[in-house]
C-alpha cells in the first residue's frame, strides 16, 4: 500500500524568512523555477513535467549533498517566502510585480525586479551560489542577470521550445511570441552549458537555433521509480473503484490542446463504433485538468472536450478524473490496460515513462521524446500524430491481446529503469563540475 499524502503542501514544512540556510557538502546551487512552483498542484494547466523535474532532480542533489535554494515567482501571501521541500533543498518564493498568478509573458516584464530580489535573499542570508540551474526560457533570462552579479555559471534546460510549439499550433491562440523565440535563440548563445532531455531536442536546439553542439549535452528526464512500479491490476481497480472487467484505456496529463485529447475523443469513437461489443465495457479515464470555477465554469479546453465527448456520444465510455496527486497516479497506471499520450508535441513526456514504470504498455504520437522513451512495438507502439485511425487501430490491438499487453508491459518497466533520478543526477552533478571548476578547485571565467 501507497502512502497516499495527498498534495505537496501537506508534506513540507515552512521556515519564515530568516531561518538558517541549508548545509552543503556539494556546492550551492540556485535553482531558477520562475513561473511555476514546484509545490503547485500538478495537472493544472500550466503544471506538469517541469514542475516535477525541479521537485525530483532538487531533493536528488540534496540527498547527495548539494544545497539548493529553488527560486519561483510568489503567487500567494499566505504562503511562506521559504519552504522546506527535501534535505538540503528549499523552495523561495520570490516577490514581483503582483503577488498572484501572473500570465508568462506578463511575467516576463518583472524579470529585472525577481533577479533584483534573489540578490537581495543572498545578501540577507549572506550566501554565494556556486552556479545557477535555470529552467524554461523565463528563468533563463534572470539567470543571464544573475550572472553578471554573481560571476557565477548558469546551466539552461528549456523543457519545451517556443520554435517547436509554433509548427503544431492551431490557433493564433496557441502561438509563442516573437519575444519568446527570441529569447530562446538568446540564452541559446549566452548560457554556460544547455541541457537538452533526448537527442531529438538537442538536435532541434542547434537546427532551430544554432546552438553550438559543443554547449549542449542530453540528460534524459527521469521517473520516481519507488513510487512508479507495478501494482496488482485487480487491487488497483478496487482501489479506485473501478470494474475488473472494464477494457481501460488512460490519459493522464494537462488538459490544452497540444496534448491531443481530441484525437483520443475520436479515436474512442472509431473504437466503439467498429467493436460496438465494447461499448459496455470500455472505458476511457481522463486524468488532469481543472475543475469549473463558480466565476468562468470549465476551463476553456475542458469545456470543448466536454462537449466533443457528447457529440461524439462518449458520454457513458469517457470519465473525467481532473487533476489527480502524483501518490495516487500508480493505481491509474496499474488499473489501465493502456496508456495513451497523443500529444502534437512532447519534448519528453514524463506519463509515458511514469505509465512503462508501472508495467503498463504505451500507445503514443511519434513525436518528440516520445519516440524516445517508448519503443515501438517493444514497450508500447507510435502513431502519427491527429491520426484517430492509426491510434484506433493499436489500441484495439492492445485491448485485444492480454499476452501482448502483458509483454510490453515488462519490458516497459525494464526500460524505465534506465530513467531513475538517481542516474539523472548522476550525470547533472558531473555537468556540474565541469561547468563551474571551481566546485573542483578551479577559478571560473565565462567567455560573454
Ligand atoms: N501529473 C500529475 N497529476 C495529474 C496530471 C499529471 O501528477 O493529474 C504529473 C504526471 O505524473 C507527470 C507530469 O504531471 O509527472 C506531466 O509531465 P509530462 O512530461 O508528461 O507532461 P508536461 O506537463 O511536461 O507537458
Amino acid at each position: 500500500m501507497l502512502d497516499r499524502t495527498t498534495c505537496c503542501d501537506q508534506m513540507i514544512c515552512s521556515m519564515p524568512f530568516g531561518d538558517a540556510s541549508t548545509h552543503s557538502t556539494g556546492g550551492r546551487i540556485a535553482m531558477l523555477s520562475v513561473h511555476t512552483c514546484p509545490l503547485a498542484m500538478l495537472g493544472g494547466r500550466k503544471t506538469g513535467g517541469m514542475n516535477v523535474y525541479v521537485r525530483e532532480l532538487s531533493r536528488e542533489l540534496g540527498r547527495r549533498g548539494w544545497a539548493v535554494d529553488i527560486f519561483t515567482h510568489a503567487e500567494s501571501l499566505t504562503r511562506p517566502a521559504v519552504v522546506r521541500l527535501g534535505h538540503n533543498v528549499r523552495v523561495v518564493h520570490v516577490v514581483a510585480g503582483p503577488v498572484r498568478h501572473v500570465g508568462r509573458y506578463e511575467l516576463y516584464h518583472y524579470l529585472p525586479e525577481f533577479a533584483q530580489n534573489v540578490v537581495a535573499f543572498a545578501e540577507a542570508q549572506g550566501l554565494s551560489y556556486d552556479l545557477i540551474h535555470s529552467h524554461y526560457w523565463l528563468s533563463g533570462l534572470v539567470a543571464s542577470r544573475l550572472r553578471r552579479t554573481w560571476g557565477v555559471p548558469f546551466v539552461q534546460m528549456f523543457h519545451t521550445l517556443g520554435a517547436l510549439k509554433n509548427q503544431v499550433a492551431e490557433s493564433e491562440a496557441d502561438r509563442e511570441r516573437e519575444v519568446r523565440i527570441e529569447s530562446e535563440a538568446h540564452l541559446m548563445r549566452l548560457a554556460d552549458f544547455l541541457v537538452a532531455a533526448t537527442p531529438f531536442d538537442r538536435h532541434h536546439m542547434i537546427a532551430h537555433y544554432g546552438a553550438d553542439p559543443r554547449n549542449v549535452r542530453v540528460i534524459p528526464c527521469g521517473v520516481n521509480l519507488k513510487l512508479f512500479r507495478p501494482l496488482c491490476q485487480h487491487e488497483a481497480r478496487a482501489e479506485l473503484g473501478l470494474s475488473p472487467a472494464s477494457r481501460i484505456l488512460l490519459y493522464v496529463g494537462r488538459i490544452e490542446p497540444l496534448k491531443g485529447v481530441e484525437t483520443l475523443l475520436q479515436a474512442m469513437a472509431l473504437l466503439v463504433a467498429r467493436r460496438p461489443m465494447w461499448r459496455s465495457t470500455a472505458r476511457l479515464l481522463i486524468v488532469g485538468g481543472q475543475v469549473p470555477s463558480r466565476a468562468h465554469g470549465w476551463p476553456e479546453e475542458m469545456a470543448r472536450l466536454h462537449r466533443l465527448r457528447a457529440f461524439l456520444g462518449l458520454s457513458d465510455v469517457v470519465t473525467f478524473f481532473g487533476a489527480q496527486d502524483q501518490e495516487t497516479l500508480p493505481y491509474f497506471y496499474a488499473a489501465a490496460d493502456v496508456v495513451v499520450v497523443p500529444s502534437h508535441y512532447e519534448s519528453f513526456g514524463l506519463v509515458a515513462l511514469e505509465a512503462m514504470a508501472c508495467g503498463t504498455p504505451v500507445v503514443a504520437s511519434r513525436v518528440g521524446g516520445l519516440a524516445y522513451t517508448v519503443q515501438d512495438g517493444k514497450t508500447g507502439f507510435l502513431v502519427p500524430p491527429k491520426v484517430p485511425e492509426a491510434l484506433a487501430h493499436r489500441l484495439e490491438t492492445l485491448l485485444d491481446n492480454p499476452t501482448l499487453r502483458h509483454r510490453l508491459g515488462r519490458n516497459g518497466v525494464q526500460r524505465a529503469r534506465r530513467f531513475g533520478w538517481s542516474a539523472v543526477a548522476d550525470r547533472v552533478e558531473a555537468l556540474y563540475r565541469r561547468v563551474q571548476p571551481r566546485l573542483t578547485g578551479q577559478p571560473y571565467r565565462h567567455a560573454g
